[in-house]
């Protein structure tokens, strides 16, 4: 199976793997579920409404500007709830950014929280971000899904029939 790597991936690896595979697969969740996870629960969370995307290969991010001698590279987020998974989905932009010979960092912004949190690449990260990846196609490649495990996350995912029935 071929993998196309992107941001969702790495996002979603951050929130429940077995969504990765689900994903990956082809397999829709729910559609009549009111908490649709691919709709509303990320439509809640991305506050993208008048925004312009700027896509960069298969890096999707909000905004862009420079910082002196700097390129910054942002999302804007309704809230802080998923903090760790768009970190690192920013990150892997900044990686991809940096495999293309383009210096970047990232700035998350939460307007209704009135917080912005700066994200560096570091050594460190990128080798997380490394084994999050080689992990990820683990995960895709495999037959079937990693078992459900009932996470923060179930109540509001309309896989959970799917996982849960
Ligand atoms: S219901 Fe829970 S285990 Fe199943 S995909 Fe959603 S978050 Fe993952």
């Amino acid at each position: 199976m071929d993998i196309y790597m992107t941001g969702v991936y790495i996002w979603y690896y951050n929130i429940c793997k077995r969504q990765v595979w689900l994903m990956a697969h082809s397999i829709l969740p729910d559609e009549n579920d009111d908490n649709i996870v691919l709709g509303r629960f990320l439509h809640e969370y991305y506050y993208r409404k008048d925004q312009k995307e700027i896509k960069f290969g298969n890096a999707v991010f909000d905004i862009l500007y420079q910082d002196k001698d700097e390129i910054v590279i942002g999302e804007t987020k309704k809230s802080s709830r998923f903090k760790e998974a768009s970190r690192y989905q920013l990150l892997f932009y900044i990686k991809l950014l940096k495999e293309a010979g383009i210096s970047a960092k990232g700035v998350l912004f939460y307007p209704e929280e009135r917080k912005k949190e700066e994200v560096v690449l570091t050594a460190e990260e990128e080798e997380k971000l490394e084994k999050m990846i080689a992990d990820i196609e683990t995960i895709i490649e495999k037959e079937s899904p990693p078992p459900a495990a009932t996470c923060r996350y179930c109540p509001k995912c309309a896989y959970r029939e799917y996982c849960f029935a």
